[in-house]
């Protein structure tokens, strides 16, 4: 049910689950199909292997959505609803999980398509309503804050500002000017996701309400597009050097995430260690407050797979 009455609501958080269809590479390799979306909200482990069969085999989320379904389905049914509250005064995340190559990209890219075009839709509707929507994108490797749209790649640094919470200082934002825009924008973007392991998509909206007379005359609202590291990357074995310290990085941002959607999932109780990671610190207002959430975890359907499938069900599991 929708908390709707302002501030310290309980508000769940939307979880679903995406299977891709098997990918060339595992079709060649022979690989099985192990998992089955068997209704719009459980999915099912469908082979046994005689030595797992100690996991359970039926997961159900708030929705699941099986090879079939195009990312326009995954956004009507699992984030439209988040996605489009930030024009009612909602921060609002849509967080992609899962491990490499498991449609994250995929599925956020065409997310943020989506919302964007609605947004202009609602926008065109509400004349009597000015809206300037920003669009700023940044990714975060090692613990390093880095502008997707500079060509300066020097690390950005995290500021404690007192009216707006934690900002990121010197963060280039693009005045959004029509969809075409957002495009050319984003293709940026995945430019540069091709050479680091985190993007973290931030779109801010900023609104000015012509029926308002408060000395507020700006109320800034984000909608964050989140697409993670790689899942594995929590739970991969790094050895030394650099590798470890990078995989101890990016395990303190996926980690401490986990552990604040946890903690946030039970209710907005005791500390919530949000300043553990970059991450968590920049989304702080989009996770807690005024605020909703939504979270699509991605998964390859394949045999050779069925640890980080499990992983991220797991993962899911903890969210709800
Ligand atoms: P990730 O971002 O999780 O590493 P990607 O989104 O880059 O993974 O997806 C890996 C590959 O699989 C890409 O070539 C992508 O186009 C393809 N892919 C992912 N999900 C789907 C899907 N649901 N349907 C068809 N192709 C997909
Ligand atoms: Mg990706």
């Amino acid at each position: 049910a929708d908390g709707g009455g302002g501030g310290g609501g309980e508000e769940r958080i939307l979880v679903s689950v995406r299977l891709r269809p098997l990918n060339a590479k595992e079709i060649v390799k022979n690989d099985t199909c192990d998992w089955e979306c068997i209704n719009d909200t459980t999915i099912i482990f469908k082979n046994s292997i005689p030595d797992r069969s100690m996991f359970p085999t039926a997961y159900s989320f708030d929705r699941v959505f099986g090879c079939e379904c195009t990312t326009r389905q995954v956004y009507e049914e699992g984030a439209k609803e988040v996605a489009l509250s930030v024009v009612s005064g909602i921060n609002s995340s849509i967080f992609a999980y899962g491990q490499t190559s498991s449609g994250k990209t995929f599925t956020m890219t065409g997310i943020t398509e989506y919302t964007v075009a609605d947004i202009y839709d609602y926008i065109e509707k509400h004349k009597e309503r000015a809206f300037v929507l920003k669009f700023s994108a940044i990714e975060i490797y090692n613990e390093a804050v880095r502008d997707l749209l500079s060509t300066d790649s020097t690390p950005l640094r995290l500021l404690d500002d007192p009216e707006r919470g934690t900002v990121v200082d010197k963060l280039t934002e693009e005045v959004l000017r029509d969809w075409d825009h957002l495009r050319e924008l984003l293709s940026v973007c995945e430019v540069v996701d091709h050479l680091y392991d985190v993007i973290a998509a931030q779109r801010q909206i900023g609104e000015t309400s012509l029926n308002e007379t408060s000395s507020r005359s700006h109320q800034i609202l984000r909608l964050n597009f989140v697409d993670l590291a790689g899942s594995e990357r929590a739970s991969q074995a790094l050895s030394a050097g650099t590798r470890l310290k990078e995989g101890c990085h990016i395990n303190r941002s996926l980690l401490t995430l986990g552990t604040v959607i946890r903690k946030l999932s039970k209710g907005r109780y005791g500390h919530i260690p949000y300043r553990d990671s970059k991450l968590t610190r920049i989304l702080q207002p989009s996770l807690g407050g005024n605020a909703k959430t939504a979270i699509i975890c991605t998964m390859s359907p394949a045999r050779s797979h069925i640890e980080q499938s499990r992983n991220t069900l797991l993962f899911a599991s903890c969210a709800k």
